[in-house]
């Protein structure tokens, strides 16, 4: 292995700490999420890289305030 091979490794392995979620992972938990965000004070706690990724994603929080929105919608809904 080479000394440059060794950088490149080394900074692609920073790079993945530092995107933490991709769209797709953050994604697959946004229900989750979404419920942890409605229910309770923990989400941040308890998933963290979620709500990090939706610091940086303006993509998946406009997917996280859409999914917000139709669950208190739900709620409010449901004591007919
Ligand atoms: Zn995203």
């Amino acid at each position: 292995m080479t000394q440059d091979h060794l950088v490149d490794l080394m900074h692609r392995l920073e790079t993945t700490l530092d995107n933490a979620y991709s769209c797709e992972e953050a994604f697959a938990l946004l229900d989750e999420y979404v419920e942890l965000v409605a229910n309770t004070e923990e989400a941040e706690r308890v998933m963290p890289l979620v709500k990090n990724h939706l610091d940086l994603c303006p993509d998946c929080r406009d997917e996280f305030e859409i999914l917000l929105h139709i669950l208190k919608t739900a709620d409010s809904n449901s004591d007919d």
